[in-house]
C-alpha cells in the first residue's frame, strides 16, 4: 500500500524528530523541505541562493520555488511507495499541488499527523536546538543532548545552530505558520485525514501518540 503522512505543527513542534522515528518504522523516506533547502544553500545551487534571503528571515520561501523543489524529488524512485512529509505542505497552495502529484502516480495523502504546543515551549525548544550538519538529526542542549557535547552521536558530525533558531526569527516563524500553515488543520480535518497530537510531553511519549494515530 501506498503511505503518504504529512507531519504538520509550529515549528519547534518535533516534526522532525519524529518524522526520523516514524520513517524508519514504516521504512519510506523522510523528506523534509527545509533540510533540501539547507543542502542547497549548502552546496550554493541557485535555488539554494534564491531560498536563503527568505529562509533567513524566517518567511515562506514562494510557493512556485518550492513545489518545483518538492516535485523534482518526487521524481526519485524511493518515493513511491510512501513517504513522511515533514515541512510540505505549508500552504493550502502546497496541498493541493501534493494532492495533483501524489495522485499521479496513484498515492494521496493518508493521514495527517498535527503535533502541537504552547508558543513557549517551542521557544525554548528552538532556541536551544542543536542540528547534525550532515544529516540533519535533531538535538536539545537540555531535553535531548548529545553523548558529546557538539558531536552527532549517530553520525559524528559536528553539531551547528540553525540561523533562523535566533530568538527575532523564531518569532516570525510562528506567526507566519499561524496565517500560513494553520489553515492546512481545517483543509485536512474538512477531508477527515487529520489526527491531533499532544507534543507538549516527552519525544517518546508523542512517538507513542504518532504510533496509536498511524492505526486511525
Ligand atoms: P524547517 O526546517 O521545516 O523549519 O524549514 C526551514 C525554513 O525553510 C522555513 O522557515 C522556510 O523558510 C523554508 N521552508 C521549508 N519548507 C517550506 C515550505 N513547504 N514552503 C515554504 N518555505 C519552506
Amino acid at each position: 500500500m501506498l503511505t503518504y503522512i504529512v507531519l504538520l505543527g509550529p515549528p519547534g513542534a518535533g516534526k522532525g524528530t519524529q518524522s526520523k522515528v516514524l520513517a524508519s518504522e514504516l521504512d519510506v523516506p523522510h523528506i523534509s523541505s527545509g533540510d533540501i533547502f539547507r543542502d542547497n544553500i549548502k552546496n550554493g545551487t541557485p535555488l539554494g541562493k534564491l531560498a536563503e534571503a527568505y529562509i533567513s528571515k524566517g518567511e515562506l520561501v514562494p510557493d512556485d520555488l518550492t513545489i518545483a523543489m518538492l516535485r523534482e524529488r518526487f521524481l526519485q524512485p524511493d518515493c513511491k511507495n510512501g513517504a513522511i512529509l515533514d515541512g510540505f505542505p505549508r500552504t493550502p497552495v502546497q496541498a493541493d499541488e501534493l494532492e495533483v502529484l501524489l495522485n499521479s502516480f496513484g498515492g494521496h495523502v493518508n493521514l495527517v499527523l498535527f503535533i502541537t504546543s504552547p508558543v513557549n515551549i517551542l521557544i525554548e525548544r528552538l532556541a536551544g536546538r542543536w542540528t547534525c550538519r550532515a544529516q540533519g538529526h535533531i538535538y536539545h542542549e537540555c531535553f535531548n543532548p548529545p553523548k558529546e557535547r557538539g558531536i552527532c552521536d549517530i553520525d559524528g558530525s559536528a553539531l551547528f545552530q540553525r540561523d533562523d533558531d535566533k530568538a527575532e526569527t523564531v518569532l516570525n516563524r510562528i506567526e507566519i505558520y499561524q496565517t500560513q500553515t494553520a489553515p492546512l488543520i481545517q483543509y485536512y480535518d474538512e477531508r477527515g485525514v487529520l489526527v491531533r497530537i499532544d507534543g507538549d510531553t516527552s519525544i517518546k511519549k508523542v512517538t507513542e501518540q504518532l504510533m496509536s494515530g498511524l492505526k486511525c
